[in-house]
């Protein structure tokens, strides 16, 4: 039977609670526990997939196809598991499966409460994904701050799983703040003391407290929330901000918490040592001075960068196998528009256009790959950013400025992206995504297969339009190679351009199997070429001699 790990926010969102429930993911896995995660999101949205990335950040996409947090990647990237739709649960899909139910008849009449009919929903959903992962131990991430009044039904839920399954099966982790006092020079424990009582108002008494900080906390700070916070001191988890991320699993092992863990939940431990050999080396080498690749990532959300957690993730996977560091350059794509300074593109030894809905900011983009072609600095496109490259290529091919996807230009003379024919007659957006994982043959002898080093890959999609086959014989003609396809020959996957030195494009999403050690096959061949590229001011001075 699995055993549950429960994860909560005090005092503010945004201190890590994600880093945090991937990192335990990592500790252990290192001692060889099978583990899954899940995360819980309070909002009534039944897709997160739907929401602005404005509000959001990333919209992560899981091999089955589920929109979710951009968490869950981070899950994926740490603990190195491929996740499904069962580890993301948001409020709306309860109340939608718990009404709908209701309407069924499933309850006969009786009255729909929040307890027990929402509480049971959640815990099943728990008890789903244990069965389905057959996990040792489930992580389960309740999202927002303790005492929002849209989390309630899930603290209740959690509350009520350690009589259900048994005290030594379930684990309360309670990550918080310590704000630190500039005029005082101290850090403050009373916002923690709160949020704990908060949680202990409900019946919930945290296990373990894991206390984010500027600074690392003293010993009479861990004393003191030990004795107001009635937990033992060494559940008291100093976790102080890090210049990586990937270097908090190693502070959590450091501060004792793989053990202690194990202890509490009474772990059958096999062997009992952890192994974070490749995760000191990756952070020793993320540590160490490298010189830079200049990336321009030229998009239309690059104000938040969290728009593109993958992407940069992805980026600096494929920089540190190179022995890299990177210069990434945001360039809002409507920055290039209408005669717009392109000059920081000069400096680019590489070029990444991200994906994106709308319009705003395409020309920018086009911009960008016409820039990329016309003076071969290596190109990566994806999804949005291959369906620019072929809108790029096929106006340079036609002569034309005309040809584009009917996604921005509904009444295109050469609609070279539009959507399937058997995809038009369908009203509404809902259910039209190609979403989650299609394979694709690759094509011998291109980058793409050179890079992959197979022929059959299988990778996350998530877009409607696709690129249009009544256009294909033209593009290749003028020199673009179809280096994917799906096994039916139907949808075009990767696209490249013959006559450069690195231009390729896929209509996938390959940033989300990207991994810490193990970067993604394209994005690691970008990098490998970007890294060479010689860009103005980048070329050393010639030594000076006084002898001539
Ligand atoms: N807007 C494009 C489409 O729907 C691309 C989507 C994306 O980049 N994810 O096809």
């Amino acid at each position: 039977m699995s055993k549950y790990i429960f994860v909560t926010g005090g005092v503010v969102s945004s201190v890590g609670k994600g880093i945090t429930v991937a990192s335990i993911g990592t500790i252990l896995k290192s001692r060889q526990i099978a583990v899954s995660a899940q995360k819980l999101d309070p909002y009534l949205n039944v897709d997160p997939g739907t929401m602005s990335p404005y509000q959001h950040g990333e919209v992560f996409v899981t091999q089955d196809g589920a929109e979710t947090d951009l968490d869950l990647g981070n899950y994926e990237r740490f603990i190195d598991v491929e996740l499904t739709t069962d580890s993301s649960v948001t409020s709306g899909q309860i109340y939608s499966s718990v009404i709908t139910k209701e309407r069924r008849g499933d309850f006969l009449g009786g009255t729909i409460q929040v307890v027990p009919h929402v509480t049971t929903e959640i815990k099943e959903r728990f008890h789903h994904l244990a069965e389905k992962s057959k996990a040792d131990v489930v992580i389960i991430e309740v999202g927002g701050t303790v005492g929002d009044i849209e989390g309630q039904p899930f603290l209740e839920a959690i509350r009520q799983m350690r009589n259900d399954v048994g005290r030594d099966n379930v684990l309360y982790v309670h990550v918080t703040l310590l704000p630190y006092l500039n005029s005082t020079q101290e850090v403050k424990t009373k916002p923690t003391q709160h949020s704990v009582n908060e949680l202990r108002r409900i019946g919930i008494q945290p296990d373990i407290i894991v206390c984010r900080s500027d600074y690392p906390i003293s010993e009479d700070i861990r004393d003191k929330i030990s004795l107001f916070c009635d937990v033992e001191k060494k559940a008291v988890i100093s976790l102080p901000t890090v210049s990586t991320i990937y270097e908090v699993p190693l502070v959590l092992e450091e501060a004792g918490l793989g053990q202690l863990i194990a202890d509490k939940l009474k772990l059958k431990l096999n062997p009992r040592s952890s192994d974070l050999k490749h995760w000191k080396e990756l952070v020793d080498l993320i540590k160490t001075p490298r010189q830079a690749v200049n990336i321009a990532l030229v998009g239309k959300y690059v104000e938040l960068k969290d728009a593109y957690f993958s992407v940069r993730e992805a980026l600096h996977h494929a920089v540190l196998h190179h022995g890299r560091d990177i210069k990434l350059n945001w360039v809002p794509s409507e920055s290039l528009e209408n005669g717009g300074d392109s000059s920081i593109l000069r400096s680019a030894q590489g070029i990444v256009v991200p994906g994106g809905f709308g319009v705003r900011g395409i020309e920018g983009m086009v911009k960008a790959a016409t820039y990329a072609r016309e003076k071969g600095i290596p190109y990566l496109g994806l999804c949005l950013g291959m369906q620019v490259m072929v809108i790029e290529f096929a106006r340079h091919v036609l002569g034309s400025d005309e040809p584009n996807s009917t996604e921005f230009d509904a009444k295109t003379r050469y609609p070279v992206i539009d959507l399937l024919p058997d995809q038009k007659d369908k009203k509404t957006k809902g259910g039209t995504m190609r979403l989650g994982n299609y394979p694709c043959q690759l094509v011998d002898g291109s980058r793409a297969a050179r890079a992959y080093g197979q022929d059959l890959i299988q990778e996350r999609h998530r877009h409607r339009y696709e690129l249009n086959n009544q256009y294909r014989a033209q593009l290749e003609k003028g020199g673009m190679v179809f280096s994917g396809l799906s096994p039916d020959g139907r949808l075009v996957e990767l696209c490249e351009l013959a006559d450069h030195p690195w231009m390729v494009s896929c209509q996938f999403h390959p940033e989300f199997g990207s991994r810490p050690g193990r970067p993604h096959p394209l994005f690691r061949d970008f990098i490998g070429v970007a890294k060479d590229i010689l860009r103005e001011g980048a070329q050393t001075s010639l030594p000076l001699s006084s002898q001539s």
